[in-house]
C-alpha cells in the first residue's frame, strides 16, 4: 500500500537524537514496517500515568486504526499517544557487551487519536484492521453486528508525524581494539513464520481449512 511520496517529517517530536545513523526518512520504510506487522504498543497517559499498551492495528494510506472495547481507558481518544510497530530481526554479539545489540525495525507514531464515530468510516476501519490481521477474513466471517459495533472504539491516528529506525548488519567493534580479543562476534538472526492452521476441535471432524488460511501457513511474519 502506498502513501505520500513526502518524506517523513523532522518535528521536535520525530527529529531523532541519539543513534540517528539508524533513522530513515523514507515513507517506504514506514509503509514496509506497518505492513509487515499487525501488533503495536499504544503509549497513553491515563489519569497521569503512562499505560503501554499491545494491541491490533490497521491501516490506509493516511491513517492507523486501532479498536477494542468502549471501556478500555486507552482508547479514550482526544489525547496526545504515541504508537511503536518493532521487527526484531536478530541479536548483534558483539565482542565487547557495550557494543551488543539488536537488529530490527522500528516505527513510531506521534499524534492525537480521533474518535471514529461516522458509521460507515468505522466499519471501513474495522475491515481494514481485520484485513490487515487476517486477509480474506472479513469476507469470510460474520460482520459485527449494531450491538457488537456499539461495544467497539475505534480510533484512528494520522501516520503524518511518525518516524522510522532501522539497525542492519554487523556488530560496530570488528575494526576497534576488541577486534584482537579472538573473540566470536556476528549476529544471529530472528525469523518469525506462521504455522500449520489447528481446527477447533468443535468443528465437525473433516472441515477444510479455508484457502486464505491455509495458505499463510508457513509463509514468514515480520
Ligand atoms: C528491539 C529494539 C531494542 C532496542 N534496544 C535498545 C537498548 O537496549 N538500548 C538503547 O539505548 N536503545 C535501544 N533501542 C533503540 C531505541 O529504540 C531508541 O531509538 C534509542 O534508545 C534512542 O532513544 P532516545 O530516547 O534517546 O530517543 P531520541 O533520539 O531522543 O528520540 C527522538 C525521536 O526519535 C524517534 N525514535 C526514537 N527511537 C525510535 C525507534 N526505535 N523507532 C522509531 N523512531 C524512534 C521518535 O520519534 C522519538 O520521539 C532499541 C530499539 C529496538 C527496536
Amino acid at each position: 500500500m502506498r502513501m505520500t511520496l513526502e518524506p517523513l517529517p523532522e518535528t521536535p517530536l520525530t527529529r531523532h537524537r541519539r543513534l540517528r545513523e539508524q533513522g530513515s526518512l523514507d515513507r517506504a520504510d514506514l509503509d514496509a514496517i506497518l505492513d509487515a506487522g499487525f501488533v503495536c504498543h499504544l503509549g497513553v497517559v491515563v489519569e497521569g500515568r503512562s499505560l503501554v499498551v499491545p494491541t491490533v492495528y490497521g491501516r490506509d494510506e493516511r491513517q492507523l486504526y486501532l479498536h477494542g472495547s468502549v471501556a478500555s481507558r486507552s482508547l479514550a481518544g482526544g489525547t496526545p499517544v504515541c504508537v511503536t510497530v518493532t521487527h526484531v530481526d536478530g541479536l548483534v554479539l558483539a565482542r565487547s557487551v557495550f557494543e551488543h545489540g539488536v537488529n530490527y525495525r522500528s516505527a513510531m507514531i506521534h499524534g492525537e487519536a480521533r474518535k471514529v464515530t461516522d458509521p460507515e468510516e468505522k466499519l471501513e476501519g474495522l475491515r481494514r484492521l481485520t484485513e490487515h490481521a487476517a486477509p480474506g477474513q472479513w469476507s469470510y466471517a460474520r460482520l459485527p453486528n449494531r450491538r457488537e459495533l456499539a461495544a467497539t472504539t475505534l480510533l484512528a491516528l494520522s501516520l503524518e508525524e511518525a518516524s522510522v529506525k532501522i539497525r542492519t548488519g554487523a556488530p560496530d567493534d570488528g575494526d576497534g581494539p576488541d577486534a584482537q580479543l579472538g573473540l566470536w562476534a556476528g549476529t544471529l538472526p530472528l525469523t518469525s513464520a506462521w504455522g500449520t492452521p489447528v481446527p477447533d476441535p468443535l468443528l465437525s471432524p473433516g472441515m477444510p481449512v479455508p484457502g486464505h488460511i491455509a495458505r499463510r501457513g508457513g509463509t514468514r511474519h515480520g
